[in-house]
C-alpha cells in the first residue's frame, strides 16, 4: 500500500531497526521504545486490523511471535515478563493502520508500560454470559 508508514519501512524507504525479517514476517524496534527493546512484529502482507487477517497470514505472522519473543529474553536477561499487545482500529488505541503487535519487555512494576483490567464479572448474571458464549459461537461457526 503506497501511503502506509509500516509497507515504507519494510520496503527500505523509511529506515527501521531491524530484528527479524523473512519473506512474510518483518520485526523491527517500536520508535518510542516505551520500555527497552520494544518490538513490532507486522506481516509484509498489508492488512490493516486483525478482521482483514485470513488464516494465512495469521499463522505466518503469530507462529513467529515466540521466536522473537525468546530473542527479546535471551538478549535482555533482566526482562522478567512480556506483554503482546495488538490495538485495532482507533477506539481501541490504534494509530497505525498496518496490524502490528508490539511486543513489550517488562523489567519491573515501575517500568513505563502498565494495563488495568476491570473486573465486571457481578454485571453478568450466568444466564448473561450463557447467552452472550452462545451468540459469539453460533456467529463464528456460521460465518
Ligand atoms: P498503535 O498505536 O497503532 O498500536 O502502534 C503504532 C506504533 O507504531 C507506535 O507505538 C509508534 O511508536 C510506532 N511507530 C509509528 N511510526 C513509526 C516509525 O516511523 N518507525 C517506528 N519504528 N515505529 C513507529
Ligand atoms: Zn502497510
Amino acid at each position: 500500500m503506497t501511503d502506509c508508514i509500516f509497507c515504507k519501512i519494510i520496503n527500505r524507504e523509511i529506515p527501521s531497526y531491524t530484528v527479524y525479517e523473512d519473506d512474510d514476517v518483518y520485526a523491527f524496534l517500536d520508535i518510542t521504545q516505551t520500555t527497552k527493546g520494544h518490538t513490532l512484529v507486522i506481516p509484509k502482507k498489508h492488512v490493516t486490523d486483525i478482521f482483514e487477517y485470513d488464516e494465512e497470514i495469521a499463522s505466518l505472522l503469530f507462529s513467529k511471535v515466540p521466536k522473537i519473543s525468546r530473542g527479546l529474553e535471551k538478549s535482555f536477561p533482566e526482562m522478567k515478563g512480556l506483554n503482546l499487545i495488538n490495538n485495532n482500529k482507533e477506539l481501541a488505541y490504534q494509530s497505525v493502520f498496518h496490524s502490528h503487535i508490539h511486543l513489550i519487555p517488562r523489567y519491573s512494576e515501575k517500568d513505563d508500560f502498565s494495563i488495568t483490567f476491570s473486573n465486571n464479572g457481578d454485571k453478568y448474571s450466568t444466564e448473561d454470559m450463557v447467552a452472550m458464549a452462545k451468540l459469539i459461537e453460533e456467529t463464528i461457526t456460521n460465518d
